[in-house]
C-alpha cells in the first residue's frame, strides 16, 4: 500500500521504523531479532536505508524482502543514488518493482567512504534530479528527505527549502524529515514549507539518543543540534551509566514525539538504529497515552 493511502485511510498517526542492512553476520543475527520485536509492535511500515553508490545494494534488498515477504510489512525502500548511472538506477527500480515495493523514498547521498569511487558520468546531482528520472518511469509513490534545522551543505535554509520545494515539484509526494532534538526546528520548518506551497505530508523523524559516542557523531555528519536540554539531561546522569543513558533518550523522545503527535504531524518515525529497546519504549508509552 502507498505511505500516502495509509495516511489517508488512517484515523490515527502512523508509527514507522528506520532500519538499515546488517554490515556482518553477528549484526545480521542480532537485526532478526530486532525486527521480530519491532514487528510484534504493529507498525504501519519500515523503511530500509540504502548506501550511497550502491554500496548496500544487495543488503537492502534482502532486508525489504524479509520485511515484505516474511513479515507481511509495509515497506518504503530508501533509494540514495549519488553517483549511480541511469542503467543502475533504473536496475535498482525494477529490483523493487518486482518484488512489489510500492514506496520509494529518493535521497541524493553522500559521497561513499571508498576513496576509489567514480561516479558514473551520467549520474544525476541532485535528489531533485533523480525523482525527475524515476517518477515519470515507474508508478512507485514517491518520497524525499527534509531537514528541519537546513541541509549540512544548504547556503541557506531559504535555498535548501527551495530545493525541497523542486523536490516536490518534480513528484514527491511526502518528506520524511531528519531527527531534532527540539520540536521548535520542526514546527518552523513546517510553516515554511507550507509557506512556499509545499503541501505535501511531512513526517518528523525521531531519533532516540543511543550512546554519547553515537550521538555526537551523528550529529556531526548531518549538522543536527545537540541542544542545551539534551546535554544537560545527560550530564544530571551517573558516570558512564548506559542504561540511565537510553532511558533517558526513551524518556525525551517519549515529550518529543507527544508534542508533535498533539500538534497534528502524519505519524512519527524512528530511526532505530537496528534496535528495539527504546523503539518499543516510545510506542508502548504513546499508546498508552493514546496518542497513537
Ligand atoms: C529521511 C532521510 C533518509 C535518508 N536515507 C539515506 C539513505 O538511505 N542513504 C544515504 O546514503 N543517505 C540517506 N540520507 C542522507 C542524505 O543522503 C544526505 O543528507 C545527503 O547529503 C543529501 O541528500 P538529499 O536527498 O537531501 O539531497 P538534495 O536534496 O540533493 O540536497 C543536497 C544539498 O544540495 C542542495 N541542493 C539541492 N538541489 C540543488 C540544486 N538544484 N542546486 C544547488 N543546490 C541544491 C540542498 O540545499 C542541500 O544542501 C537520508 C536522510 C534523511 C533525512
Amino acid at each position: 500500500m502507498k505511505v500516502t493511502d495509509i495516511w489517508n485511510s488512517r484515523q490515527r498517526p502512523t508509527i514507522s521504523f528506520e532500519l538499515f542492512p546488517p554490515r556482518s553476520p553477528e549484526a545480521a543475527e542480532k537485526l532478526h531479532q530486532t525486527i521480530d520485536r519491532l514487528a510484534d509492535l504493529k507498525p504501519d511500515f519500515v523503511s530500509v536505508t540504502f548506501g550511497a553508490g550502491g554500496s548496500t545494494r544487495e543488503g537492502s534488498r534482502q532486508l525489504l524482502e524479509t520485511l515484505k515477504n516474511e513479515k507481511g510489512l509495509e515497506v518504503i525502500a530508501y533509494f540514495a543514488g549519488y553517483g549511480m548511472g541511469p542503467e543502475d538506477i533504473t536496475a535498482v527500480m525494477d529490483s523493487y518493482e518486482s518484488m512489489g515495493v510500492e514506496n520509494i523514498l529518493v535521497v541524493r547521498g553522500d559521497l561513499p567512504e571508498d576513496g576509489n569511487f567514480q561516479p558514473h558520468p551520467q549520474s544525476f546531482s541532485h535528489a531533485a534530479d533523480l525523482v525527475a528520472f524515476v517518477r515519470p518511469r515507474y508508478g512507485f509513490c514517491l518520497g524525499v528527505a527534509g531537514y528541519p534545522e537546513g541541509h549540512i551543505e544548504a547556503l541557506s535554509k531559504d535555498k535548501d527549502i527551495e530545493y525541497l520545494k523542486l523536490k516536490v515539484d518534480q513528484g514527491a509526494e511526502y518528506i520524511i524529515s531528519n531527527y531534532f532534538y527540539d520540536n521548535r526546528f520542526f514546527f518552523e520548518f513546517l510553516e515554511r514549507c507550507r509557506a512556499v506551497g509545499i503541501d505535501v505530508p511531512i513526517l518528523p523523524g525521531a531519533m532516540p539518543i543511543y550512546s554519547v559516542k553515537m550521538l555526537e557523531m551523528l550529529a556531526s555528519l548531518c549538522g543536527a543540534t545537540i541542544t542545551k536540554e539534551v546535554r544537560q539531561g545527560m550530564a544530571a546522569l551517573p558516570d558512564g551509566d548506559k542504561e540511565a543513558l537510553v532511558d533517558f533518550g526513551i524518556e525525551f523522545a517519549i515529550r518529543q514525539c507527544a508534542e508533535l503527535l498533539d500538534a497534528g504531524v502524519p505519524g512519527v518515525h524512528i530511526y532505530t538504529m537496528d534496535r528495539s529497546k527504546s523503539a518499543a519504549g516510545i510506542v508502548h508509552r504513546l499508546r498508552d497515552e493514546g496518542l497513537l
